[in-house]
C-alpha cells in the first residue's frame, strides 16, 4: 500500500465519479471537480449508489461506506483544487480544446510535482501537453468503465512523459487494486485500436447481412468466450462514441480499413446511440 495522496478529478460524469469511487476506497483524499453544482450532485449520488450495491452484497461495511464518502470533496474551482494535489485526473468531455484549457488553468495552479493525468479515450497525449510547461509530467490514464469494477488502467506515454511520471502512475494505479498496460501515443493507444475495428466489423456483417444481431453477438460471444458480443457492447458503449474512435482512428492513420460502417453513422444520425438512448442495435426500457 503506497501512502495517501491527494487527488483532484475533473469531470463528475460516468467515468469522472468511478475514477473519484476508486480512488476515495483506497484510502486516497479525492476532490470532485466540475463546472455544474448539479453534475457534482449528480457525481455524488452516483457514488453513493454505486458504494451502496457494495454494502448490500456485503463487500463493504455501512461504515467504510460514510469513510469512504468523507474523504470525497466537491468543487467548482480546479485551480484551487489542484493547489493542494499530488495527481490531476481529468475527465471531461471528449474535445481536445476543453482538456487543453483544463490542462493550462492546473500547470499554472499545481505544485511542481504534480501529475496531470488525462482519462481520454482518443485525444493525442502529447497534444494535451503541449498546453502545460510540463509535459514531462502529463500522462494518459485511460480507465475502463464501470471504473469501480474494471480491472484495467491503459497508460499513454505522451512525446515527453518521463520514466518517473510513467513509473509513479502505474505504482499509484496498482495502489487502487488496476494492473496497468502501457500505449505509446498513436491514435486510439491500444484499447480502441483493436477493439473499435472489431465492433465496426461486427456492424458491417449486420450491414450486408452476414448474420442478423443475436447471431453476430452470440458467435463472438461463445465462439470467442467474450463476456459480451460486439454490438451489445457498443450499445453499452455508446455508438457515437465509437463512431468518434473511428473517425479518430481514419483521421490518425489515413487507411480506408478504418472507415466507419455508414450503418454507425446513420445510427447515431438518427438518434440511436445505444443504452443511454434506450435504442441502438438493442432495445433498453
Ligand atoms: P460525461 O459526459 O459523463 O461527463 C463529463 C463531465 O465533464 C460532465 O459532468 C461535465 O459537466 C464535465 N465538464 C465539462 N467541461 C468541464 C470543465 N471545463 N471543467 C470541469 N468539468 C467539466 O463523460 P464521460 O463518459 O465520463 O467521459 C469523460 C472522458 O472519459 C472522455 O474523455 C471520454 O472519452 C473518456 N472515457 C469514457 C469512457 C466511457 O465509457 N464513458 C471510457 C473510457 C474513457
Amino acid at each position: 500500500m503506497t501512502d495517501s495522496i491527494k487527488v483532484t478529478v475533473v469531470g463528475a460524469g460516468t467515468m469522472g465519479n468511478g475514477i473519484v469511487q476508486t480512488f476515495a476506497t483506497f484510502g486516497h483524499t479525492v476532490t470532485m471537480v466540475d463546472v455544474s453544482e448539479d453534475a457534482l450532485e449528480r457525481g455524488r449520488a452516483a457514488i453513493e449508489k454505486s458504494l451502496g450495491r457494495f454494502v448490500k452484497k456485503e463487500k463493504i461495511s455501512q461504515d467504510d461506506c460514510d469513510e469512504i464518502m468523507s474523504r470525497i470533496s466537491l468543487s467548482t474551482d480546479l485551480a484551487n483544487a489542484v493547489s493542494a494535489s499530488d495527481l490531476m485526473i481529468e475527465a471531461v468531455f471528449e474535445n481536445e480544446e476543453v482538456k487543453k484549457d483544463i490542462f493550462k488553468t492546473a500547470d499554472a495552479a499545481a505544485p511542481a510535482h504534480t501529475i496531470l493525468a488525462s482519462n481520454t479515450s482518443s485525444i493525442s497525449i502529447t497534444r494535451i501537453a503541449e498546453a502545460t510547461n510540463r509535459p514531462e509530467k502529463v500522462i494518459g490514464m485511460h480507465f475502463m468503465n464501470p471504473v469501480p469494477i474494471m480491472k484495467l488502467v491503459e497508460i499513454i506515454r505522451g512525446e515527453k512523459t518521463s520514466d518517473e511520471t510513467c513509473a509513479q502512475t502505474i505504482s499509484w494505479s496498482e495502489a487502487i487494486g488496476k494492473t496497468c498496460g502501457v500505449a505509446n501515443d498513436f491514435p486510439g493507444f491500444i484499447a480502441n485500436r483493436i477493439l473499435m475495428p472489431m465492433i465496426n466489423e461486427a456492424v458491417w456483417s449486420l450491414h450486408t447481412g452476414v448474420g442478423d444481431r443475436e447471431s453476430i453477438d452470440i458467435v463472438m460471444k461463445l465462439g470467442c468466450n467474450f463476456p459480451m458480443g460486439p454490438l451489445a457492447l457498443a450499445d453499452y458503449i455508446g455508438l457515437d462514441i465509437c463512431l468518434n474512435i473511428m473517425d479518430v482512428l481514419q483521421d490518425g492513420l489515413k487507411e480506408d480499413k478504418y472507415a466507419p460502417c455508414p450503418m454507425l453513422r446513420e445510427m447515431v444520425e438518427a438518434g440511436k446511440l445505444g443504452v443511454k438512448s434506450g435504442v441502438g442495435f438493442y432495445e433498453y426500457s
